[in-house]
């Protein structure tokens, strides 16, 4: 069975680690991808390719996830391109890490645009196309970190929080017009985002999670198959933690 057969989806951040993952689940589960990066041009064009040789919809848009204009110009660009938008997935997102004392507003700002903005923006923008069809899954990638914190990531929990409270908010809002909005909180997950965190830590977390391992993109993944898809019809407003029991 194809799950997400007959859906668009449009998936920010797709170049690299969670947002390609899911790319290709989405596709493997039949739906048409309309998928957008920023920096990493060759990965995204390579994505392409990959994604078409699942015999679905494709196409890729560079697009700066935390400019407001460029994404009602992107969610304008993929409705003539394919129609309508089913599922949207705000996975774009970045660290500046740093202890407080040593932060600056650069990184603050950074961090809070690219993370927290960019939701608003791509969410404001989908929501035109999905009150048109009655219906729509709207699926935010938050982190463990929004819910407990993190030493040395008060912008990234600030941002990540933040958007847990905007995905309850559009939950409550769009409801009656059979719109859902849903967060993802992974965990530890092995990308280019946490390779950059040293081993002796690395291995610290894991004797802390009670599954004693890091999660694949993959597994992110396969929860927002779950929540773009209708077996998830009659949930909302919630955050699905993918955290190999971090977080209990
Ligand atoms: P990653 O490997 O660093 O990939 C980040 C992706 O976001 C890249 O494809 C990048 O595209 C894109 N991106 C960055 N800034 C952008 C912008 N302004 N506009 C459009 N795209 C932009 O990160 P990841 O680990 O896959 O994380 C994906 C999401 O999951 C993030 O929201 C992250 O906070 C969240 N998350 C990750 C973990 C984890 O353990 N890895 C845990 C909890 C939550 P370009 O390279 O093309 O710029």
């Amino acid at each position: 069975m194809s799950l997400l057969q007959g859906k668009v989806a449009l998936i920010t951040g797709a170049s690299r680690g969670i947002g390609r993952a899911i790319a290709i689940r989405f596709a493997q589960e039949g739906a048409d991808i309309a998928f957008t990066y920023l920096s990493s041009v060759e990965k995204g064009q390579a994505l392409e390719a990959e994604l078409a040789a699942f015999g679905v919809r494709v196409k890729g848009y560079r697009s700066d996830a935390s400019d407001y204009k460029a994404a009602e110009e992107l969610a304008s660009q993929i409705v003539a391109d394919f129609g309508t938008i089913d599922a949207v997935v705000n996975n774009a997102g970045i660290t500046r890490d740093g202890l407080l004392m040593r932060m600056s507003e650069e990184q603050w700002d950074v961090v809070i645009n690219v993370n927290l903005k960019s939701v608003f923006n791509l969410t404001k923008a989908v929501i035109k196309p999905m009150m048109k069809a009655k219906k729509g899954s709207i699926i935010n990638l938050t982190s463990v970190v929004g819910i407990r914190g993190n030493a040395g990531q008060a912008n990234y929990a600030a941002s990540k929080a933040g958007i847990i409270g905007f995905t309850k908010s559009v939950a409550l809002e769009l409801g009656s017009r059979n719109i859902r909005s849903n967060a993802i909180a992974p965990g530890f997950i092995e990308t280019e985002m946490t390779g950059e965190i040293n081993e002796k830590a690395v291995e610290e977390w894991k004797q802390s999670i009670p599954l004693r391992r890091g999660g694949q993109p993959e597994e992110v993944a396969d929860c927002a198959v779950f929540l773009a898809s209708d077996l998830s019809r009659y949930i909302t407003g919630q955050v699905l933690q993918v955290d190999g029991g971090m977080l209990t």
